[in-house]
């Protein structure tokens, strides 16, 4: 069970001052307050929950005004007072910063139906957008972390949830946030949320991965053992200062759902469910230690990655090679340095744990389009020296100039700021756009120009006998591609005349 006395002797041991424990404590005794009389699905009181948030965050080396947040974190719209007094409250009693998060967090609920999910067409898409949308609102890395240390939480509530919650819960922890805490470098937390939902969403076959992985896992311990030791030996005859551990993804059941999905389910052709992983002291030692398990087992054609010279999109180090290892048996190794380890399991936040330790700083590595500018945000806060210079710099500007706005079945489209009905009718269609003659936003009549703002539901009208766009919109239209095609359209009339004025015969 989760206590104030747990959290706090987390943040004495990271030596929080009093002034920020006393914070804590304030920020406790008011979410205990406001959440008053309100139940949880799972029956416990309601401060369990923040309080687990909180717990995690601290234990994630958050900053205290985080936990602070985290506790804070439903108190806006789990409870029987007005949201607006709340709100209130939050912003006298604690500042601006802590009511920005708090309110933002409670804003990050926008998918309201898995029905959504199945029903639209181009799913990749749409929910390439939600992720995308997720960031613009959350507008805040230190956001995005509550809300995963929140949804990691809710998971263990999912059980007694209606299945019709369940599964977006579900699909949405599985689709929207562990990608994103994939991209984001947040190894740890990716897992955590993929097997927190698959566990309640598909109890059947996450029971079927977990018996396949437990037999398979008897029958190597003690055979990669044998191995581990092996190479101990080899490596400090080599004199290559490394440590080496057995990994067992054991915890890892989704991925290993996944490929075995690919596999037929037969488990004896996934290699790297066990991994034997070797943390060397710096770079050279990693390709060092490469080069002695070559020598002594042959690598699998095709299973050397390198992913410190070209590290993944999500900036991913390590080698991996798998070796037909004794007794015919395959064994992948993993080989990084210790701060390579850390930024795989804990990503953009593996700073807060070098803002502690004053440990050299991990090379930034290599992402792309808006993946990258997440990771320039995570280069920013590791290149700033002060504490509280990286609180000022952990907004995510990426998508300032864009909202995000619904279709009436759900689907999202990225426009930009000040777009309006006849933008978003073009960008789903030009026949949509040519055809056009009024707007319906959130359920209300509104004119062609209304400027749309992130999260309307917007539905077009259209008049089928409409002969095309009015140049009159392109004083109020905001994307090139609408207006591009207003431009085209206008102009079919005279080039249907001219077609008219071409001699026939002359086409070839
Ligand atoms: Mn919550």
């Amino acid at each position: 069970m989760p206590t104030l006395e747990k959290l706090n002797a987390i943040l004495k041991e990271q030596k929080r001052d009093d002034q920020e424990i006393a914070l804590v404590r304030h920020a406790y005794d008011f979410a205990d307050t406001i959440h008053h009389g309100v139940p949880r699905v799972s029956g416990v009181p309601y401060i369990e929950h923040p309080l687990a948030v909180a717990i995690r965050l601290a234990l994630m080396h958050m900053p205290p005004r985080v936990v602070v947040a985290g506790l804070l974190h439903d108190t806006v719209e789990d409870t029987t007072r007005p949201q607006e007094e709340v709100r209130a409250e939050l912003r006298k009693q604690f500042g601006d910063d802590i009511a920005d998060m708090v309110d933002r967090v409670t804003k990050l609920r926008f998918t309201k139906n898995a029905n959504a999910w199945i029903r639209i067409e181009g799913v990749d898409r749409y929910i390439e957008n939600l992720r995308k949308m997720f960031i613009a609102f959350a507008n805040d890395l230190r956001v995005i972390i509550i809300k995963f240390a929140d949804r990691i939480e809710n998971l263990k509530d999912l059980e007694v949830l209606p299945h019709e919650k369940k599964l977006r819960v579900a699909l949405e922890t599985l689709e929207l946030y562990a990608p994103i805490a994939n991209r984001l470098g947040m190894g740890q937390i990716r897992v955590e949320l993929e097997d927190g939902a698959f566990r309640h969403a598909l109890p059947n076959e996450y029971a079927q991965v977990s018996e396949l992985i437990g037999d398979k896992y008897k029958h190597r311990e003690g055979y990669l053992e044998r191995i581990a030791a092996t190479v101990n030996t080899r490596l400090s005859e080599a004199g290559i200062k490394s440590i080496i551990s057995l990994q067992a993804r054991t915890k890892h059941y989704y991925s290993v759902y996944k490929k075995l999905l690919r596999y037929d389910w037969d488990i004896n052709r996934i290699w790297d469910i066990f991994a034997l992983r070797i943390i060397a002291e710096d770079i050279p030692n990693c390709y060092a230690a490469l080069g002695v398990i070559h020598s002594i087992w042959k690598p699998v054609k095709g299973r050397i990655k390198d992913y410190i010279s070209q590290p993944k999109p999500n900036g991913y180090r390590s080698i991996h090679t798998t070796v037909f290892c004794d007794d015919g048996e395959f064994v992948e190794f993993q080989i990084r340095t210790k701060e390579m380890h850390e930024e795989a399991e804990y990503g953009v936040t593996a700073h807060w744990r070098y803002d502690e330790k004053k440990g050299t700083t991990p090379v930034p590595s290599k992402h792309i389009d808006w993946v990258q500018e997440l990771v320039s945000i995570h280069k920013e806060i590791q290149d700033n020296k002060s504490f509280l210079e990286h609180l000022e710099h952990m907004k995510i500007d990426i998508f300032k100039d864009r909202i995000f706005v619904h279709t009436p079945k759900g689907d999202v489209i990225e426009l930009p700021e000040n777009a309006t009905a006849v933008d978003f009718a073009y960008a789903i269609h030009s026949d949509l756009g040519n055809t056009c003659v009024g707007a319906v936003v959130n359920e209300k009549n509104v004119p062609l120009d209304t400027p749309l703002h992130s999260g309307d539901v917007v539905k077009v009208l259209v008049d089928k006998k409409r002969k095309g766009p009015s140049s009159d919109w392109l004083k109020f239209v905001k994307t090139r591609h609408a207006r591009e095609k207003i431009k085209e359209g206008a102009k079919s009339p005279l080039l249907d005349f001219l077609k008219l004025m071409v001699p026939k015969g002359r086409k070839k």
